[in-house]
């Protein structure tokens, strides 16, 4: 079996550690000159950066292992908080270190900034989620969401347990927009409850934040790049392929180097490009129309360089009905003093502005806030204009398996029950392996 992989992003990459854990000689093309994809490592003005500022989740359970099998420590590469939303001066909910859901109902009922009411509602809202498993009933049932399949968009599901209007704009559009990267009148309910169950249902740890201290690049894919070459791999970077050939049973791979032929090809690329690669070969059409389907969000991110002694009153802290959706000390983070960044998720009118006049908005955010008067050494604003797909209801994901016998694809995008996040990557690339390893 001599398999490939096309993208050294986290699909690409944890195809490939599961591929080498059964001693399976993998090649790992990866156009860039270095791994990690849309969650790669940066540099800018000798200060580490990263592609954009990330975070996972306590419930990203195979991405975590596989950082730890690679040789991560989760202890040393992450700040690890306890699940909170803080919303500036207006809104704050702390989950107590109790046992899950208590954990969460406990933080609804107590949050500050909204109304007995409204917490009581959210309360009732997830034990109500909880009570239905966190599926949406199937139209079958006669409960569905008229026409659409079982799903609905967040805002419709909020509109049916009546989440008043202060409760949606503190609590769920924030955490919608941060899973999703989809504003609620455009996401998916069904996805957004598959994250609630894994992250809020199971074990307390689930629902923890978890705050890189290392670049993204260094965490997993570059580790999983010397595992892959430890047991007889091959990671080739900057060597983007170019063609896909089927070739009687194998798969031929052609870069600027030449051409190789493989037994089985994972396709591990963002959706634009393996649209490209996909579109000569006529066996794929299904599969293609549906990447060529998927639209797009945005995630911007405006890192800026203060003077060490500046910080946050806390690591991660929201603001409500600002540009600014979510800033991070990365002094706290990861003992870079004075660097602070400010995300920015999911289409809206910031996209009108210019980087500067972003970046402008949110040092004066940052004054008004927190009275940091002096201005930043300097800013970088990084605008991913296609960060994830747009989680819609009913989307209709490319399957992992494709018509074409050897051919298969990974990625954030294809089939799954998460949204484009790592855990969803990661799942996909796992996936592909067993694919492969069945056969
Ligand atoms: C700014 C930003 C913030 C985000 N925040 C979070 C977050 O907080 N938490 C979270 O879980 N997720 C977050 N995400 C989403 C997460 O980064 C992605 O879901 C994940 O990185 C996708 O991984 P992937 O391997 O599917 O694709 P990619 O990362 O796109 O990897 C594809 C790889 O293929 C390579 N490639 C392309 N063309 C070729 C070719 N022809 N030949 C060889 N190689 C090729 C690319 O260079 C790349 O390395 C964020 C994304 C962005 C952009």
């Amino acid at each position: 079996m001599t398999p490939a992989i096309i993208g050294g992003g986290y699909a690409g990459m944890a195809a490939a550690v599961a591929l080498a854990e059964r001693d399976i000689p993998v090649t790992v093309f990866e156009s860039a000159q270095q791994l990690g994809g849309r969650a790669r490592g940066v540099v800018h003005q000798d200060t580490q950066l990263d592609n954009g500022q990330h975070l996972l989740l306590g419930c990203y359970r195979q991405t975590l292992r596989l950082i730890e099998q690679v040789g991560g420590n989760l202890e040393q590469d992450f700040l690890r908080l306890p699940l909170q939303l803080d919303l500036h001066g207006e809104f704050s909910l702390r989950a107590p270190r109790l046992p899950a859901p208590l954990h969460l109902l406990v933080a609804l009922l107590g949050a500050q900034g909204l109304p007995l009411g409204a917490r009581l509602n959210a309360a009732r809202f997830m034990l109500v989620l909880r009570r239905i498993n966190f599926m949406l009933p199937s139209p079958a049932s006669g409960r569905g969401a008229g026409g659409k399949g079982g799903d609905m968009t967040v805002a419709e599901l909020l509109a049916q347990h009546k989440q008043d209007a202060e409760l949606v704009q503190k609590l769920w559009e924030p955490l919608c927009i941060a899973a999703l990267n989809t504003p609620i009148h455009k996401a998916s309910a069904q996805v957004l409850l598959n994250v609630l169950r894994d992250a809020l249902n199971r074990t307390r740890a689930d629902s923890d934040m978890l705050l890189p201290r290392v670049d993204f690049t260094a965490l997993f894919p570059q580790r999983a790049a010397s595992y892959v070459e430890r047991r007889g791999g091959k990671v080739l970077i900057s060597c983007g392929v170019e063609a896909i050939t089927p070739k009687d049973d194998r798969i031929e791979l052609t870069t600027a180097q030449g051409c190789m032929s493989f037994s089985h090809v994972i396709c591990a690329t963002s959706p634009a490009v393996a649209a490209k690669l996909l579109s000569p070969i006529t066996k794929l059409d299904g599969a293609l129309k549906q990447i060529e389907a998927l639209q797009h969000q945005p995630i911007y991110t405006v890192y800026l360089r203060y003077p060490a002694h500046v910080r946050l009153p806390h690591p991660m802290i929201g603001l409500h009905r600002r540009f600014s959706q979510w800033l991070f000390d990365k002094g706290q983070i990861a003992g870079q003093h004075g660097l602070l960044a400010a995300v920015i998720s999911a289409e809206g009118v910031h996209q009108d502005l210019s980087q500067e006049q972003l970046a402008q908005k949110v040092i004066a955010e940052l004054r008004e806030e927190f009275g940091i008067a002096e201005p930043p050494e300097w800013f970088k604003v990084i605008a991913e204009k296609r960060a994830t797909f747009c989680c819609a209801p009913n989307l209709q994901r490319p399957s992992q398996q494709t018509t074409l016998p050897g051919l298969l694809l990974a990625g954030d995008y294809t089939a799954g029950g998460y949204p484009a996040t790592l855990e969803g990557a990661v799942l996909s690339g796992l996936r592909c392996a067993d694919l492969i390893l069945c056969r």
